[in-house]
C-alpha cells in the first residue's frame, strides 16, 4: 500500500474537519478525492504531507509515519497546495533549482531539464513565474511536487482555474503521471475523475461515504430514470405493480417519470406492464446517470 490512513480526527478549535476517516491508496493509482466545499480534503491532504498534524488516529506513507518519521514521508511525497503558491518574482529554471537545492537533489540542473521537459515548460523555462499563464504555473507546480522524484503526488484541486485547453493538457499530464506514480487529487470537476481516475474517494463533512474504483461507484450507484408517455391515463396504484420501480412522478397529462434503484433494465418490465394493461407507450426515454449524480447522491445524504 502507498498510503494507509487509519481513523484520523482533525479539529480546529471547535470545528470538527476530520471525524475517523479510515482508506487505502495502493501503488500507481490515481485516486479522486472528492467532496463538497468544506468537507475536509484540504485538510486529509495537508497531514498527509505533515503540514499539519492530527488531532488523533495514524497514517503512513509506504510504511512511513506521518508523526514519527516525518522526513522520510516528504520524501516520499510530492505536493501540491490548494492555489499553487509560487514565488512570482523567481524566473522558471531558477524556482526549480532553488526548489531541488531545498530536497538536496544532486545534478540539480539535469533534474530541473528534465522537469522541464516532462512539464512541457520549454518555451517559458526562461520567464518569470509572475508572467506565465494559469496553465504554465500549475505545470511550475507540478514540477516543483516531481522534482525529487516521489514516488506519491498529493495534487489539491490541480485543474482548478484553467481554460478548456489547459485541463485537457494537464490531465494528460497527471494520467501520465499515474503510470508510474501514486496519485491523489482533490477536485470539483467529475468529468475530471471518470477521464482519469482508477478510484474516488467520497468524503462528506468529515465522513467518508463512499470508497470505490470509479467504474463501480457508478454502476452500483446508479438510478435508472425513466420518461414514459402512455396512450391513455393511469393510476399510480397500477404503475406500482410494475417490479423493481422505487418511485413514479406523474409530469403531465399520460406522462411519467419512473425511477428504479435495479441493477436490470427496466425498460422492458414497462413495455410487458402497457400490453397486460391494453396500453401504448408513446414515448419511452432513460436518462443516464453521471458521476455528478453519483456524488450528489453520497453528499447529499448527511447535511
Ligand atoms: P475542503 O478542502 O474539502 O474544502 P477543508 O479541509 O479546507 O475542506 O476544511 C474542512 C473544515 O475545516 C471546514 O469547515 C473549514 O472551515 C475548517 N477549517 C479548515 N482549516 C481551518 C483552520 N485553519 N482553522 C479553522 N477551521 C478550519
Amino acid at each position: 500500500m502507498s498510503i494507509q490512513v487509519n481513523s484520523i480526527c482533525k479539529t480546529y478549535g471547535n470545528q470538527k474537519a476530520l471525524d475517523k476517516v479510515s482508506f487505502e491508496i495502493g501503488s500507481n493509482e490515481i485516486v479522486g478525492f472528492l467532496g463538497p466545499n468544506g468537507a475536509g480534503k484540504s485538510t486529509m491532504m495537508k497531514i498527509l504531507t505533515c503540514f499539519i498534524p492530527p488531532t488523533s488516529g495514524q497514517a503512513k506513507v509506504f510504511g512511513f509515519d506521518i508523526i514519527n518519521e516525518s522526513i522520510e514521508v516528504r520524501k516520499q511525497i510530492g505536493y501540491l497546495p490548494e492555489h499553487n503558491p509560487l514565488y512570482l518574482d523567481m524566473y522558471v529554471k531558477e524556482f526549480l533549482e532553488f526548489v531541488g537545492g531545498l530536497h538536496q537533489i544532486s545534478k540539480i540542473k539535469n533534474r530541473v531539464k528534465e522537469m522541464i521537459e516532462v512539464t512541457g515548460l520549454q518555451a517559458e523555462q526562461t520567464k518569470k513565474i509572475g508572467a506565465l499563464s494559469k496553465g504554465y504555473r500549475q505545470r511550475v507546480g507540478l514540477a516543483q511536487a516531481m522534482i525529487h522524484n516521489p514516488k506519491v503526488l498529493i495534487l489539491d484541486e490541480p485543474t482548478t482555474g484553467l481554460d478548456p485547453n489547459q485541463l485537457e493538457d494537464i490531465r494528460f499530464l497527471i494520467k501520465n503521471l499515474g503510470k508510474e506514480k501514486t496519485v491523489m487529487l482533490s477536485t470539483h470537476i467529475m468529468q475530471e475523475v471518470e477521464a482519469i481516475c482508477d478510484k474516488v474517494i467520497i468524503i462528506n463533512q468529515g465522513i467518508i461515504v463512499a470508497n470505490d474504483e470509479t467504474k463501480n461507484l457508478q454502476k452500483n450507484n446508479i438510478k435508472q430514470i425513466i420518461t414514459v408517455e402512455f396512450d391513455k391515463s393511469i393510476s399510480i396504484q397500477l404503475l406500482q405493480s410494475i417490479p423493481d420501480i422505487n418511485q413514479s412522478i406523474h409530469l403531465h397529462n399520460n406522462t411519467w417519470q419512473l425511477i428504479s434503484n435495479s441493477k436490470n433494465d427496466i425498460r422492458k418490465d414497462i413495455f410487458d406492464f402497457a400490453v397486460s394493461n391494453q396500453l401504448s407507450v408513446l414515448t419511452l426515454n432513460k436518462e443516464e446517470q453521471k458521476m455528478e449524480d453519483v456524488f450528489k447522491q453520497f453528499t447529499s445524504k448527511k447535511s
